[in-house]
């Protein structure tokens, strides 16, 4: 379904990534585990139009995204919660949630997919009218994948949804990508946080210096005693 192969990407002299390839098959949860500086970030603006490769070809439902313009991306049902979740911190948890569907125009639909939202995430509800700035750590991410999910997506992009929160925290997020994908929703979860990463995926990709190291069953890389080194300091 989504579909990356021999991607190369520069920042002027520097070469973030070498000839990455890796897919994402419909109804997975894979995870994109990598140090600091490894690439992740660099791979989801890839795919997401924000950065363009220099060489390599991506995929999703046989479209070319590197031909697709970066706002008409959404529009092919791929979502992307970015690092640092950027929400609106001066709107409203409602509104925020309205922002979502801005590729939307039946009010009516709308006014269900949010009803939707809340009950998902009933905290949401709860601070409806709360400006989303004063949300807490967990309450903004929740919000983030809440607001993703308002443009009804097939997949969803997340970028170190674990970034920051406590481990509560992070066992709740674990909770929301969960949720999400009961709703037959894709997921290409890039986190920093292996042990989560590769707990809740299908499938995994170790990305080292801008290179896929290792890749396979998420349970098994779990188990793999140079990830267990490296990645989840045992
Ligand atoms: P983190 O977990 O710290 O966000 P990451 O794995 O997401 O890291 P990227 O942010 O994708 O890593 O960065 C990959 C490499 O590309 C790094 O060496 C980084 O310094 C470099 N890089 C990223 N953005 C830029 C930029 N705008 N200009 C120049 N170099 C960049």
């Amino acid at each position: 379904m989504l579909e990356l192969k021999d991607i190369n990407v520069s920042y002027g002299a520097i070469h973030a990534i070498h000839d990455v390839s890796l897919t994402v098959n419909d109804g997975e949860i894979v995870s994109l585990i990598g140090a600091n500086g490894a690439g992740k970030t660099t791979i989801l603006h890839t795919i997401t139009g924000l950065k363009k490769p220099s060489s390599g070809i991506i995929s999703y439902d046989g479209k070319d995204l590197i031909k697709t313009e970066a706002s008409k991306i959404i529009t092919l049902g791929m979502a992307h919660v970015p690092e640092g979740r950027h929400i609106f911190p001066s709107m409203t948890v409602f509104e925020n949630l309205e922002m979502g569907a801005y590729i939307r125009n039946n009010r009516e639909e709308i006014s269900e997919s949010i009803n939707e939202v809340f009950e998902r995430f009933p905290r949401l509800k709860e601070r409806k009218k709360q400006l989303a700035g004063t949300l807490s750590g967990g309450e903004q991410q929740m919000l983030a994948v809440g607001r993703a999910l308002m443009s009804k997506p097939k997949i969803i992009l997340m970028d170190e949804p674990s970034m920051g929160l406590s481990p509560l925290l992070v066992k709740e997020i674990f909770a929301i990508i969960r949720e999400v994908h009961r709703q037959e929703i894709t997921v290409l979860l890039v986190e920093q946080n292996a042990k989560m990463a590769l707990s809740i995926a299908d499938r995994a990709y170790v990305l080292e210096t801008g290179h896929i190291s290792m890749s396979g069953d998420a349970k098994e890389l779990l188990n793999n005693e140079k990830v267990k080194k490296a990645y989840l300091g045992l």
